[in-house]
């Protein structure tokens, strides 16, 4: 993943597109797996001192759901946007310095893909889940439970009633 800047000139916007295989950042993962290739696409553009690197990364996810226990597998799509410098050529803090006229994108494209992974994995964001009872998926329709939710402190006058 690497983009030679050699020659840019100023306000110049130059596509890119890469696509590499998924397994290897399943090392980074411990909540499921990338599935196929992980695609990254986007424009560089010489700004200033720095050259901005922009674009998408997209990917598949499969895992289990956690709350319908279903496997699932998603399209993911995370934007990233990064500002490289030419070592020695300035010296702006928030730039990524890189050496020579190529930029490699790797390190900023993994980090970017695990740090934008959820908390959790759902397999649609209003999932049902599974009934408490009887383990029935809610998403694939409803069972015959009844579920009584009584607050416990009801529950004694409910008790009284009877
Ligand atoms: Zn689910
Ligand atoms: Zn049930």
């Amino acid at each position: 993943m690497k983009i030679n800047v050699f020659g840019l000139k100023a306000g110049e916007k130059v596509p890119f597109a890469f696509a590499v295989p998924a397994a290897p950042y399943n090392a980074f993962l411990a909540d499921g797996e990338f599935k196929s290739e992980i695609k990254v696409t986007g424009e560089v553009t010489l700004a200033g001192d720095g050259y901005l690197v922009s674009g998408l990364i997209k990917c598949r996810k499969a895992f289990v759901c956690d709350r319908c226990l279903e496997p699932t597998e998603v399209e993911q799509t995370h934007p990233f946007a990064e500002k490289y410098r030419q070592d020695g050529v300035a010296d702006d803090e928030d730039a990524v310095p890189f050496t020579g006229e190529t930029i490699d994108l790797a390190e900023m494209v993994r980090d970017t893909l695990i740090a934008a992974q959820p908390i959790g994995n759902l397999c649609r964001e209003d999932c049902l889940g599974l009934c408490p009872k009887c383990g029935q998926n809610l998403n694939q329709g409803s069972c015959s439970c009844v579920i009584e939710d009584i607050d416990p402190r009801l529950a004694d006058l409910k008790q009284l009633l009877i």
